[in-house]
């Protein structure tokens, strides 16, 4: 029997708007929308160029405190702040991330918000949608098979097989996949060598789909990968392989940017979803230019906290598409401001003012973070049920101190109506003129950039780089790599690379182990600490309560 409670009976209790019709809200006429089915489409490239070409909308970045492993609601508070604007008539789109199977059948369950606060189809969303992360699983494991395939008939390029740095993907959580031996069962199945998997959403190929700008970009930072190196220890571009032509033609039509609903029929733009760590962890840039040429305000989210999300958002994404973001909303709950108060995960049910007010601290290091972008800020404090009217007088006293506003939203128990205080005040940020500026500029050294993010963003009090990491990245200045952006891969619980130290931990060492490139992307990736690029699946997983009922609806997912 179904739940009613459960996002998948509220998702089922609205009729969606055609596809068409949420299309003509944004100005995409009939044959510039690719429809999958009556309520999921495609938009054109011809039409996202045109879209793009007339910038029009201001965009608003939803980040987060550190959360807990539940999640703070950046989603449920991004899609509930979209329908709020529509609500008060502001012409409105979302952009979200496209949901990876991985925590869909992992811990966190899928990302399509919850509640009242949800884009639909809610499980065409969650599974399969159009298909864009098996057309990229696909891209990439052709690579895959073309290096090996390279090694079989002689390899010319003389690539050392110890050190080949592209591995396989698939699109799930599978632990026992993570170092494997390929290549067994004698000469007929080409040479034997140590590989692996990681999830899909970690493929370069997801972080490339998601920062290109033309199809013609998109080939040329495929061309641009490095695979691996050669017995001379020299650097090997995947266009070297051959068939970067073939790996566009697999992603063509995933690069077309995805457009759905909200609960209210607010137009969602759901495309393309890096990992948070290695990766930067936004949706694509065809997406928002597109939104940005069709809508006045366009909502969007970065993955993790605001130290992580928010960060890469400014200093990688909004660099490399020269964006210019309008104002940020910081999503705090009460649960999380608790835990960093002291409170032990499983006491956040127990009312505490007092352990919010003092776990406030992480939430005002956040915004101070923010306004170092030049952004305005306001607090969307999500409302759980439960949350007693002293712990939210906790927060807005707290953050008076900071002349930051806080509100208390409830979209996620009433929609877009339970948010209509957020996005009055947003609507007043954005009437200001702010000064964007990044946290650091190109042309400062890559080890300069690490050490700006770890001393103004995570308030350390000094970096420790290895002596691997250090090699690596004076190699990458002088191969000509220095003006990248950093991506860095932090712990998300934590300012810290320690994921116990809640609040606004002082005082602390950054220690970056590893570094690596990634040329295509156009970031090198700074790794603080063990990052699981394959995560493995925890011992009672959602996969165990999803279900197709009689007439075929799926419900257990949210
Ligand atoms: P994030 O994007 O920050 O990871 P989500 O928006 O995906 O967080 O929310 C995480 C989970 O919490 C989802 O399952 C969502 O349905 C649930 N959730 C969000 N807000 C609320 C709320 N106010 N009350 C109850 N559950 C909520
Ligand atoms: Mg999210």
């Amino acid at each position: 029997p179904l739940d009613p409670t459960s996002d998948a009976a509220i998702a089922a209790s609205v009729t969606p708007r055609p596809i068409e019709d949420v299309a003509a809200d944004l100005g995409i006429p009939a044959d510039a929308l690719y429809r999958y089915g009556p309520h999921k489409g495609k938009i054109s490239l011809d039409f996202v160029a045109e879209a793009e070409s007339r910038p029009r909308g201001q965009l608003v970045l939803v980040t987060a405190i550190n959360p807990t492993p539940a999640g703070e609601g950046k989603t449920t508070t991004t899609i509930g702040l979209g329908d709020a604007l529509s609500q008060l008539g502001t012409s409105t789109a979302v952009c979200l991330r496209e949901p990876s199977l991985g925590p869909v059948f992992g811990a966190k369950g899928g990302a399509t918000g919850g509640g009242r606060a949800q884009i639909i189809p809610m499980q065409d969303i969650n599974l399969h949608f159009t298909g864009d992360l098996h057309a990229i699983t696909a891209a990439h494991n052709l690579l895959s098979a073309l290096i090996d395939n390279h090694i079989h008939w002689g390899n010319a390029l003389d690539l050392d097989a110890r050190r080949i740095s592209w591995r396989r993907v698939m699109d799930l959580n599978d632990r026992a996949l993570r170092q494997i031996t390929v290549g067994l069962g004698g000469p007929a199945n080409g040479y034997p060598r140590e590989d692996g998997f990681d999830i899909t959403v970690a493929s370069e190929v997801m972080a490339i789909l998601c920062l290109a700008d033309s199809l013609s970009d998109l080939e040329a930072r495929l061309s641009r990968m490095v695979i691996g190196q050669t017995r001379g220890r020299r650097m090997v571009r995947a266009e070297e392989l051959g068939g970067i032509g073939a790996m566009v033609a697999l992603l063509k039509d995933a690069f077309q940017p995805n457009l759905v609903q909200t609960l209210e029929g607010t137009p969602a733009l759901v495309h393309g979803g890096p990992f948070a760590n290695i990766a930067h962890g936004c949706n694509s840039v065809m997406a928002t230019r597109t939104a940005l040429g069709l809508a006045d305000v366009v909502v969007t989210e970065a993955g993790f906290g605001a130290d992580l999300g928010a960060e890469k958002f400014l200093d990688i994404k909004c660099r490399q598409a020269g964006l210019v973001p309008s104002a940020a909303v910081v999503v705090a709950t009460v649960r999380a401001l608790k835990m960093h108060g002291g409170v032990p995960l499983k006491e956040l049910g127990t009312p505490d003012a007092a352990a919010v007010t003092l776990g406030c601290g992480n939430l005002k290091r956040h915004v101070e973070n923010l306004k170092k972008f030049g952004l305005p800020v306001v607090v969307a404090l999500n409302h759980f049920t439960g949350d007693t009217p002293e712990e939210l007088e906790a927060v807005r006293a707290a953050l008076a101190a900071e002349g930051v506003d806080v509100f208390p939203c409830g979209h996620w128990a009433r929609g877009g109506e339970g948010a209509l205080d957020l996005a009055r005040a947003v609507l007043d940020l954005l009437a200001r003129r702010p000064k964007f500026e990044y946290l650091y500029p190109s042309e400062l050294p890559l080890r300069d950039k690490i050490e700006t993010i770890a001393r103004e963003i995570y308030r350390a009090e000094r970096v420790d780089f290895s002596s691997a990491a250090t090699a690596k990245l004076k190699e990458y200045e002088l191969a000509g790599f220095g003006d990248l952006p950093v991506c860095m891969a932090k712990t998300q619980y934590s300012f810290s690379a320690d994921p116990t130290a809640r609040n606004a931990p002082t005082g602390h060492t950054l220690p970056i182990r590893e570094v690596r490139l990634s040329a295509g992307a156009g970031f090198v990736v700074a790794l603080a600490g063990d990052i699981m690029t394959m995560p493995g699946l925890p011992s009672a997983p959602a996969a165990q309560d999803i279900f197709v009922m009689p007439d075929g609806f799926i419900a257990g997912l949210s």
